[in-house]
């Protein structure tokens, strides 16, 4: 089953972050913060705020903390109280743990506490930023394994006007079109798996799949 009700812990920017997303995606959201400026910001923000240590095993209990789905350890300024915090959660029985790690060996520590997921925020994004500086068209990817992802690519001026069968990514990188979405005012929206007769333009969004030496081919080549 699907998590609904998160405890984020940690209100600084990325964990109020994700809380404000969680809300607007229409979950219950319990923010804690052990510092009072940081729960008054969030307080009308988010289902729940509250002030509280959590390391402290009574305080969190007394919150109910078990009976939630997910629990985010978000506290990104102090390696043993995040660790304390996620030992705590996976005691007091949270079905899923995630942390955000600050180093590799605090992502290490993590992950030995069987924390579910251990995510590295500013080395993800630092990684995510530098192929979309090099890849001007980027927009997303995406890593299925080692040797394979999926990339959102918009249209260039060079492809405006031209068919799948003529850009025939397939034959000549190796790599497929696997879905376009349009351009703001076309009326088609998204096409999904399109054909070798549907036609691309400048603007469109193009969803690439394909090993990572074929999508880099493609991307200097043809774009
Ligand atoms: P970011 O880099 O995302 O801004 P910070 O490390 O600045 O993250 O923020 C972490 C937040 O976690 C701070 O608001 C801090 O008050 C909070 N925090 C740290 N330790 C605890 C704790 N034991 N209980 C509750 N909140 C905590």
């Amino acid at each position: 089953m699907r998590a609904q009700q998160f405890v984020v812990i940690g209100l600084g920017r990325f964990g109020a972050s994700l809380a404000l997303t969680l809300m607007e995606l229409g979950y219950e959201v319990l923010g804690i913060d052990h510092i009072e400026e940081r729960v008054e910001e969030m307080s009308d923000l988010l289902t729940h705020a509250v002030m509280a240590d959590a390391t402290d095993e009574s305080v969190m209990r007394s919150l109910g903390i078990r009976n939630f789905d997910c629990g985010i350890v978000a506290i990104g300024d102090n390696m043993e109280r995040s660790i304390l915090a996620a030992i705590l959660l996976k005691e007091l029985g949270v079905k899923q743990v995630v942390a955000k790690a600050i180093s590799i060996l605090h992502g290490r520590a993590l992950e030995r506490l069987d924390v579910d997921r251990v995510i590295f925020p500013e080395r993800d994004m630092g990684i995510r930023v530098a192929h979309q500086l090099v890849t001007p068209n980027l927009l997303d990817y995406i890593e299925l394994s080692k040797d394979y992802r999926i990339v959102e690519l918009t249209v260039p001026a060079c492809m405006d006007g031209k068919s799948l069968a003529q850009i025939n990514t397939r034959a000549r990188y190796g790599c497929s079109i696997i879905a376009l979405k349009r351009g703001e005012g076309r009326e088609e929206g998204v096409i999904v798996a399109p054909t070798a007769h549907d036609y691309l333009y400048e603007g469109d969004i193009m969803v690439v799949i394909g090993t990572n030496e074929s999508i880099n081919r493609f991307e200097q080549e043809a774009i």
